[in-house]
């Protein structure tokens, strides 16, 4: 089969389409005909080795495919039935597992990550991580929504619990888990307010449905959050950025305030005014992928039209280095898709 693959760690010039084996499914695992495989960060992080992983590699998280061929002991799955492929995988005994809660497996892994990914025709999966897709959904919005649409899902829904009417900030805009995010606040029938570094992106981010944009490059946002919410504060934060912007994100919290967080681009080592957590009675929830049954309830929201995926670009295959360049440029908005 084509695939993507790297043999050491660097720029995007690493990615090379090859012809490797086909992967070989032992008896509970499901060979996938990639059609659509979404371009994360984490592609990024594993290509140039900050995240470690095996070599050669192939990545890609967030598959959207066929069943090409079942294991002999996998029940109810029919050759050519359309899927995609949970992408948080996990050991199914550990405690964390045994509790429900696979985010939290001590034997986590993502797909594409110490396991071969979807930047290939085929890619095979344990049967229990394959959904299968509701009626009329498009493979491209499926892979588009894997994994950082499952994120934010994860991380407004299940972490911070948003209410109707409450207000929301979310942090660079541009971003695939903060699109997402914005859609999924309104979504819900709460206000908006989304940061972005251009007037540009603060303009797609309104028409996802974000009520307020703020450019954070010429104002602080923090402030700026102070003056449009007539110095109350928003009751949720969705962060990513991390180091740069952690302490305003606490400040810009009202009391019962939620801190949702799943990254640190900027850095790891954030700072905050510890008073304000307990006085104003603040809770900061981290958030890592999301589980099975939250990717079906991503999926049935798009298929119902509640969600639409911003797809930035697609490109074929063996064009993956030049969909890396863009997203290291960060000119994009949305998802890229590679089709093999
Ligand atoms: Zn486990």
């Amino acid at each position: 089969m084509k695939a993507i693959v790297y043999r050491e760690y660097g720029g995007p010039e690493v990615l090379r389409l090859e012809d490797v084996p086909e992967p070989q499914i032992g008896p509970d695992e499901v060979l996938v005909r990639v059609r659509a495989c979404g371009v994360n960060h984490l592609d990024l992080w594993c290509r140039t080795g900050f995240v470690k992983v095996p070599l050669p590699h192939i990545g890609g998280s967030e598959v959207a495919g066929e069943v090409a061929q079942v294991g002999e002991a996998v029940q109810g799955m029919e050759i050519g039935q359309r899927v995609s492929i949970a992408p948080w995988l996990f050991d199914n005994t550990c405690e964390y597992c045994l509790a429900g809660q696979e985010t939290t497996c001590v034997r986590a892994d993502v797909l594409g990550q110490m396991s071969n990914g979807g930047y290939a025709e085929f890619v095979k999966a344990p049967a229990r991580s394959i959904l299968p897709l509701p009626e009329g959904l498009e493979l491209d919005a499926a892979a588009a929504v894997t994994l950082s649409t499952l994120t934010a899902w994860h991380m407004l829904i299940s972490a911070a619990q948003i209410v109707p009417g409450e207000d929301v900030l979310v942090l660079a805009a541009g971003s695939g888990v903060s699109s997402a995010a914005v859609q999924i606040a309104k979504m819900v029938g709460c206000r908006v307010f989304a940061t972005a570094s251009s007037d540009e992106k603060l303009e797609k981010a309104r028409a996802l449905g974000a009520d307020f944009g703020i450019n954070y490059t010429k104002v602080d946002f923090a402030e700026e959050i102070k003056r449009l919410t007539n110095k109350r504060g928003v009751d949720v934060v969705v962060e990513h950025v991390g180091q740069d912007t952690f302490d305003k994100s606490v400040a810009s919290l009202t009391r019962n305030g939620r801190l949702v967080t799943c990254g640190a681009t900027t850095g790891a080592e954030g700072r905050f005014n510890i008073r304000q957590l307990f006085v104003k009675q603040l809770k900061l929830l981290g958030c890592y992928g999301g589980s099975r049954g939250e990717l079906r309830q991503v999926l049935n929201a798009v298929a119902q039209g509640l969600i639409v995926p911003v797809i930035d670009t697609t490109y074929p295959l063996e064009a993956a280095a030049e969909a890396h360049r863009r997203m290291e440029e960060r000119v994009h908005f949305g998802k890229m898709l590679l089709h093999p």
